[in-house]
């Protein structure tokens, strides 16, 4: 009787055993189909809860190797637009001629006062940009007449450059805003005639066939490590006197400003990545 009995046991852990292979068995491959249906998207959290971490792990799609840029050097993947060798790179926008700036020794150009704007000759869409500037000294003049110049995503959208030390201006126009549309959130700027630092974030806004705009842009600006715009909506173009328009455009081109009035604003070290 008692080996009747341990029989039975024997049976049923064998059984049990049998079924828990089977049961994982069936987990493994609904784990394989699982992760090979969520290879492409696997953003969308839907479905039956994971009961494995395998199954919110993915080893695809490769994500690209960037070397970093050292001693604020561009990565190795970004488009130089100035490294201070030359404005090959850079047209007036008045006539599409060479870029009339003055080129300095030290890696840097300066606006060349009523020359005009100045923009690369390549077209972008969506960007990281990485551009340092600098407010020139002796400090001259007031408001929006001291070290004025602007940063143009899409040749259209400015954020601004100004000389802000001990300088109060309308706060949508001060330095870091979008051009009146966005008051920064913080006044960032290093001493005046010391160099700052902009990392620009910028999606450019989507039109339709006709000419609707179907998506705003948006810009994230930090100005030397600090956030100073988060993400914000472009409303339109950057207009001194009226509303912000919205024509329809494509990819643009990156456009500096000459404010027209012996602003001698510098700028080096200009790079931008395409996302
Ligand atoms: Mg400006």
């Amino acid at each position: 009787m008692r080996n009747f009995y341990l029989i039975i046991m024997l049976a049923l852990t064998l059984g049990v055993i049998s079924c828990k292979e089977k049961v994982q068995v069936e987990e493994v491959e609904t784990v394989q189909e699982n992760v090979k249906d969520q290879v492409v998207v696997h953003d969308e959290f839907t479905g039956e809860e994971p009961t494995t971490p395998e199954e919110t792990e993915f080893y695809e799609p490769k994500v690209p190797v960037v070397k970093p840029g050292v001693n604020g050097a561009p990565p190795s993947d970004a488009i130089v637009l100035f490294d201070g060798s030359s404005l090959e790179n850079w047209i007036s926008t008045n006539d599409s001629t060479a870029a009339k700036w003055h080129l300095n020794d030290d890696g840097s150009m300066t606006v060349n006062d009523r020359t005009g704007n100045i923009q690369t000759e390549q077209e972008f869409g969506d960007i990281q940009l990485h551009i340092e500037w600098k407010s020139p000294l002796p400090v001259q003049r007031e408001g929006q007449n001291r070290g004025n110049s602007g940063i143009f995503l899409s040749g259209l959208y400015e954020v601004q450059v100004l000389d802000q030390n001990d300088n109060p201006t309308y706060v949508n126009g001060q330095v870091g805003s979008i051009y009146k549309q966005h008051v920064p959130l913080a006044m960032a700027s290093v001493p005046t005639g010391e160099w700052n630092t902009y990392d620009i974030i910028y999606h450019a806004p989507e039109f339709n066939d006709e000419g609707g705009k179907i998506k705003s842009g948006d810009i994230t600006v930090v100005h030397n490590g600090v956030l100073v715009q988060d993400h914000v909506e472009i409303k339109g173009t950057t207009e001194y006197i009226g509303w912000p328009k919205n024509p329809a455009h494509g990819k643009g081109p990156l456009m500096l400003q000459d404010h027209g009035d012996d602003s001698r604003v510098s700028f080096r070290n200009i790079w931008l990545r395409e996302l």
